[in-house]
């Protein structure tokens, strides 16, 4: 069997056993190293997605890679009834580096919303009794896929096929005060929550006056802010968290992909001012906390300093000086190196492009969207950037 009819196998075989949710682009992935990625057939790829903003350190990193082996021949799994070290010295870090207070962790963005969701409604119904359970969220956001995160999302599009859902939900306009403002008058708040910058709404960073109006007003009301930096922490923006960026106090900062340099992990963290709202069997997790993914998390925080950060956003700056070149480029949008191109072209032939051309890329909402590794070579880093603009304006 040639290589191509090999690959033609594998992608009738996918479209046959798996369900059809994700459109997949025409490449069968099988082995790679940081920025470097290979098909089937051995062809090369630039990798520009980093597996949705998980590879900070790209693909099979080598210190992360030692630090699960090291941890998969020590101790797999326990359940959360014992303590475990990894999770212990991870917490310790995140909060000594972030200020927090407190870490809850679970192992996916949506669950780790779902946990913030939670302590939201229990720190208001402890202090304030029945009724102040409403969140408000952004229009064009995305929290995650189970029923309470798919609410969260401020994107009609998503809602359609799935009602009735979970009540206590309000979307206001983004970059408008006056909305969350309105909303949060006629309704018993409890929370606001919102992405700094909107990912797979359309790459779009909030703008920064609104985010301090936000802030303050929750915080003169006693709404918990609770900032879902799934996408944009962990280095993604050029600060370990977009919310230091922003240079505002959340209460709940959640994370995920990044964190665990490519194993399923997720991170909720409490402020002081509602480190106590989850207590005794209010919450929980069966992987939580995986020793072996959270040995990988250690390796992973330890290396998001101040140079890489400086590095994402010398990066950055970079792409989009390139990309606005195009003409076939109408403007790029995104924080460090979280990037949206709007072209002036078809998107999928784009996209069906730059993988022929060897660079993976990714869609967000009619966007081209690049996530490269955060510490993809430069030179690496330009001949990808050199293949999209030829395929953008070829
Ligand atoms: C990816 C993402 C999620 C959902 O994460 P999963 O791990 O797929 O559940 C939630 N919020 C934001 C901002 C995301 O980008």
């Amino acid at each position: 069997m040639s290589a191509e009819t090999e690959k033609k196998e594998f992608e009738k075989l996918d479209k046959e056993y798996i369900v059809n949710v994700y459109n997949r682009l025409d490449a069968v992935l099988d082995h790679g190293k940081g920025s470097l990625v290979y098909d089937v057939n051995g062809k090369e790829y630039i990798d520009l997605s980093a597996g949705i903003a998980v590879n900070v350190f790209g693909v099979c990193d080598d210190v992360w890679q030692k630090a699960v082996i090291d941890q998969l021949g020590k101790l797999s799994h326990m359940s959360n009834v014992f303590y475990t070290e990894p999770q212990i010295v991870l917490a310790k870090k995140i909060c000594e580096k972030t200020g927090m207070k407190k870490v809850f962790f679970s192992n996916s963005g949506a669950e780790t919303n779902e946990c913030a969701i939670k302590a939201a409604r229990k720190y208001s119904h402890d202090k304030y009794g029945d009724g102040r359970y409403t969140i408000i969220t952004l229009k064009n956001s995305f929290h995650g896929r189970t029923m309470a995160t798919l609410t969260a999302c401020g994107q009609d599009s998503l809602h359609q096929d799935f009602g009735p859902f979970l009540p206590g939900f309000v979307y206001a306009e983004p970059d408008n005060f006056e909305s969350v403002k309105k909303l949060a008058e006629e309704n018993k708040t409890c929370a606001i929550m919102m992405e700094l910058v909107q990912g797979e709404g359309g790459v779009h960073p909030l703008n920064p006056d609104f985010v301090h109006q936000v802030a303050d007003y929750a915080k003169a009301h006693d709404i918990l802010l609770i900032i879902d930096e799934v996408q944009t922490g962990n280095g993604r923006t050029g600060a370990l968290y977009a919310y230091m960026r922003y240079g505002i106090q959340p209460d709940i900062v959640t994370t995920a992909k990044a964190i665990g340099g490519g194993l399923p992990f997720a991170v909720t963290m409490f402020a002081d001012s509602c480190q106590h709202a989850l207590t005794d069997h209010t919450h929980g997790s069966t992987f939580g906390g995986n020793p072996i993914c959270a040995a990988g998390a250690i390796s992973i925080i330890d290396r998001l300093d101040d140079d890489l950060m400086a590095d994402v956003r010398k990066k950055g700056e970079y792409i989009k000086k390139e990309l606005e070149s195009c003409q076939n480029v109408e403007w790029v949008s995104g924080l460090g190196l979280m990037l949206g191109v709007k072209l002036k072209k078809d998107l999928m032939e784009v996209v069906n492009g730059c993988v022929d051309a060897g660079v993976l890329v990714l869609t967000a909402n009619g966007l081209l969207r690049l996530l490269p590794p955060l510490n993809i070579p430069m030179d690496v880093l330009q001949k990808g950037i050199e293949k999209i603009k030829a395929v953008i304006d070829g």
